[in-house]
């Protein structure tokens, strides 16, 4: 089994046990019987993400930024995962604090060239979300679509269906009201922005 995979470059995990590349597995292994479980390249697209994360951003000075319209941001999952080893971005810049959802409304504050500073809130922008503003899954309940959030990370049960159009108002509101409690002000790396849509509609109080 293991001379498929000669050649291969990167880290090997056998049942269990992490090695640097193929050569030390097969060394180490020499006269095992039995059945083997093997992982390549564990965990390399994190590893990945995070060394692209870490590099770049520091190199340009701070411009402020003024008058900034509000903006809808999605980021990639990485930045709302704590600060590890393998992504010190959030010590580094936010004081430990990752973001605490991937979809979140607010005005950019200062910008370098890898990074952009912002000041952000939770809001439901739209009558219909499609995907879960904290963790950016598919929503599928079209109650919860309302509410632009899962009942996972909102920690409720939208399967009972709301009586009246006026009930579910009521409560989508309150869950507005909620979200717009949830504030986050911090660096972003500007490559973990999926999606960044300009709320034309909004002007700076
Ligand atoms: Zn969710």
């Amino acid at each position: 089994m293991l001379n498929l995979l000669e050649g291969y470059k990167g880290s090997v995990e056998i049942n269990g046990n992490a090695y640097s590349d193929l050569k030390a597995a097969v060394q180490s292994l020499k006269g095992f019987e039995g059945e083997l479980t093997i992982v390549l390249n564990k965990g390399a697209k994190i590893k990945e993400s995070a060394s692209v994360a870490n590099t770049n951003y520091t190199e340009n000075k701070v411009q402020e930024i003024q008058g900034s319209p509000i903006y809808k941001i999605k980021v990639r999952q990485y930045m709302t995962k704590p600060a590890s080893p393998e992504f010190d971005f959030h010590n580094k810049w936010n004081n430990g604090s990752p973001m605490p959802m991937r979809i979140m409304v607010g005005r950019k504050l200062k910008e370098t060239q890898g990074m952009v500073q912002m000041e952000l809130w939770g809001e439901i922008t739209e009558e219909v979300t499609h995907s879960c503003m904290k963790c950016g899954k598919r929503l599928t309940n079209p109650v919860s679509k309302f509410f632009g959030i899962g009942p996972e990370c909102g920690g409720h049960n939208y399967t009972n269906p709301f009586e009246t159009e006026e009930e579910l108002k009521g409560a989508v509101n309150d869950m507005q009201e909620q979200l717009k409690e949830i504030k986050w002000t911090g660096w972003i790396i500007k490559s973990a922005i999926e999606e960044e849509v300009y709320l034309e509609d909004r002007r700076l109080d």
